[in-house]
Parts: C-alpha cells; structure tokens; sequence
C-alpha cells in the first residue's frame, strides 16, 4: 500500500472511459486505481506520492479504462452546505454574509424543506422575518430559489473544484469559486 500524504489535495475527479466526469474520490483512491490498472492519471497534481516500489505523481484527474454504466442522479440532493454554495454564501433578501438556511415559506406554515423554498439568509434577516413570508414583510428576494442542475454540481455538489478540473467539467467557474 503506498505511503500517500498528499500536502493540499483535496481529491482526485474521476471520468469514465468516455471522458465524461464521475465523481470525486479522495486521492488515495484514485491513486489505487491507477496502481491497480483500472485508471490511468490523465493530470497530475501537486507532489509524489513514495511506495516502497515505485514513485508516482499525486493523481488530479483519472480516467477509467473500463466503461462503467452509472444510474444517472437527476436530483441533486438538498444539503446545508449545498445551498450556501448555490446561493454564494449571500443572504436571499439583503446581500449581506449568510450564516442560516430560512424557509421563504415558513415550515410552520407548510412550507417544504426543498430547494425551491430554502434560502440562505443572515442570522438578523432569519429573525426579524420569524414565520413571515417575504411578501407580508414586504421584501424581495434576491432571485427565485431553484434546484441546481449540471455536470458540475452534479459531480462536485459543494466541493470546490480544483482548477485543473475545469476543462473535464465545463465549469461555471466564478459560480462554482464563490463556494470556497
Ligand atoms: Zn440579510
């Protein structure tokens, strides 16, 4: 088993024998499957990874060499972090740092935990509005709370990608960096 301590990687993204993006594995696992013939590196990161038999660049990007068939996930599932990433760590109704996750329409109300009806909001914003609904208060939001959708969030939810991944993943990359 190889020694690995990579210094800064985060993770390693992994595409089918398509090229088409995967999902992200921690480094380890990527470099696994490159020792073990079921990928092969297609960019390096940062430093060597030693074993007792050989030297290997840190894996940044593999790619399988067997096709693999994935059940696509169309919905990407709804999670604190997500959200904060989607909407830029803004608060929906004034811009500010968010801190909290506020449901527009209160779930006190019937409002759904989805991501049509969550936000993120400043803890001030989430107070004062309680179990209002933005419109009884007179306030707007920012921009109508969707899911999120493509390649890109689909393989990286909230990770912040590594830039040497942007050309296997057509990243909206000033969208995608407001998560780091
Ligand atoms: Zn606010």
């Amino acid at each position: 088993m190889p020694d690995i301590r990579p210094a800064r990687v985060s993770g390693a993204l992994v595409l089918n024998a398509t090229y088409e993006p995967l999902c992200v594995v921690s480094v380890r696992r990527a470099t696994i499957l490159v020792l073990t013939s079921k990928a092969v590196c297609v960019a390096d990161g940062d430093g060597i990874l030693h074993s007792a038999m050989n030297e290997l660049p840190v894996p940044s990007v593999v790619r399988l060499t067997r096709y693999v068939r994935v059940p696509y996930r169309t919905h990407i599932g709804l999670s604190r972090r997500g959200i904060f990433a989607r909407d830029g760590w803004r608060c929906a109704y004034c811009r500010g740092p968010a801190e909290t996750i506020d449901h527009v329409m209160p779930r006190s109300r019937g409002g759904r935990h989805a991501w049509e009806n969550v936000v993120a909001a400043c803890a001030r914003c989430n107070h004062t509005k309680g179990d209002k609904t933005p419109a009884e208060l007179g306030w707007r939001l920012h921009a109508s709370p969707i899911a999120p959708k493509g390649v890109a969030w689909r393989v990286l939810g909230h990770r912040t990608p590594d830039p040497r991944w942007a050309d296997w993943l057509d990243l909206p990359i000033d969208g995608v960096a407001q998560a780091a």
